[in-house]
């Protein structure tokens, strides 16, 4: 029933194609820090007006929404994040990013688009410029959400907190995709839970300093703190059903200045990921409940402290308006459209839908040329030699991958807009 309208959409690929390579190339030269993304913003914005979209700009800082109307119909949404990371590019392509910019501590960092966020803007640039030229096809009106700051979990929040939802009319389901280390050509789509929950946990427990050689004077929070970590292993291995998949990461731990003097605290970084608000509970209690055991039993002189930060819902995919894009990708990619296995990564995607209480479907996008893919995996070394995102040599092939990026949006939001 749709086949006709997807491809009758799909027919200005062809012509499109070539500025938005350009375009690809031109943003990951030039990518930028979450909350920073002006050059991009201004460049979507220009592209979403020649596309005749209505443009809002500065949406909770450098967010950007461009409105496609075409007469009486649904309105779709479909989101694109934005932001690069403080990563030094090793990928040694031509259009490799040499840039530098000032983070939020105001140090230098290289940047770099390790995430693929990039492919994204193109896409659904891409996307609308497909639907524009082909209003015969559709009806409705299109939304298309540029949303700054995905990697510092708070981007989503600021569009929301911008006012996003008093400048369109309530979205009937909201889209989005992320580009993957899977084969090029490729589309994954997954029921229920997609994403992972994330939660990150500063933790800070006191001792009492003193001389390095008089310990029985102090309460050292070194110790201290190496109990913690060590039964912090027993929280997902002892606690969590193995059937509810979770992890517990202490990335950071830091005490102490000098081999002579015992330290006063130690600060404790630590992240969790999880699929369900039972086991994310769970996990975050049991935390706090071993943290306050292990001080009582170091003798601590004061209440450990607890600070939650960089946190991310869950990304869980609506039944429905999944089947709907799963049949239409099986339509039209056929055996390149499979089933996404679960993500341990996290987005913020999830709180644009949630903020308007409509329903989501969130699809993975292969990056890595197809063939290489195939040898990684018959070798059984895709962890080894297939670089994931955020990784500094994070290279997605162009093609297929902006192509499929492009067709992706465009089967997926005819599912709702096709006439
Ligand atoms: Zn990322
Ligand atoms: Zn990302």
């Amino acid at each position: 029933m749709v086949t006709e309208p997807v491809a009758s959409v799909l027919a200005g690929l062809e012509t499109e194609r070539p500025a938005l390579e350009d375009l690809y190339r031109d943003l990951h030269t030039h990518p930028e820090l979450p909350h920073q993304e002006t050059r991009t913003a201004a460049l979507v914005a220009q592209r979403l007006r020649t596309a005749g979209c209505e443009v809002h700009e500065g949406v909770g800082g450098t967010g950007i929404v461009g409105v496609l109307r075409n007469g009486d119909g649904p309105t779709v949404l479909m989101r694109a994040d934005m932001d690069a990371l403080p990563v030094r590019e090793e990928t040694g392509l031509p259009y490799a990013s040499s840039v530098t910019a000032t983070d939020e501590t105001e140090a230098e960092v290289p940047v770099m688009h390790a995430c693929g966020h990039d492919v994204h803007v193109t896409s659904l640039l891409g996307a609308v410029a497909l639907y524009a030229a082909a209003k015969e096809a559709w009806a409705g009106s299109l939304v298309a959400v540029f949303q700054p700051a995905e990697e510092k979990a708070d981007g989503a929040d600021a569009m929301v907190a911008g006012g996003l939802l008093d400048l369109v009319e309530k979205p009937e389901v909201a889209l989005a995709q992320h580009v993957l280390a899977l084969p090029a050509g490729s589309v994954g789509t997954r029921m229920g839970p997609v994403l992972s929950a994330a939660d990150s946990m500063r933790v800070t427990v006191f001792g009492r300093g003193g001389h390095g050689s008089m310990p029985h004077a102090t309460v050292d929070p070194v110790v201290l703190a190496a109990m913690v970590v060590v039964r912090l292993q027993t929280v997902v291995s002892r606690e969590v059903a193995p059937t509810a998949p979770a992890v517990l990461t202490v990335g950071s731990l830091h005490a102490g200045s000098k081999s002579n003097i015992i330290a006063d605290r130690a600060v404790i970084e630590l992240n969790v990921r999880s699929y369900d608000d039972g086991t994310r509970t769970h996990v975050l209690d049991a935390i706090k409940r071993i943290v306050v055991a292990e001080c009582q039993a170091s003798g601590s002189p004061r209440e450990p402290e607890f600070e939650l930060f960089d946190r991310y819902p869950l990304t869980d995919n609506d039944p429905d308006a999944t089947a709907a894009v799963t049949a239409a990708f099986a339509a039209h990619f056929g055996e390149a459209a499979g089933e996404l296995p679960l993500q341990s990564a996290s987005e913020d995607f999830s709180r644009l839908p949630d903020a308007w209480g409509i329903p989501y479907s969130y699809w993975g996008l292969g990056g890595i040329d197809a063939d290489l893919y195939r040898v990684a995996e018959a070798a059984g070394r895709i962890a080894q030699d297939i670089p994931s995102n955020h990784s500094p040599t994070f290279a997605p092939v162009l093609q297929p991958t902006l192509d499929t990026g492009v067709t992706a949006l465009v089967v997926a939001g005819l599912a709702w807009l096709a006439r």
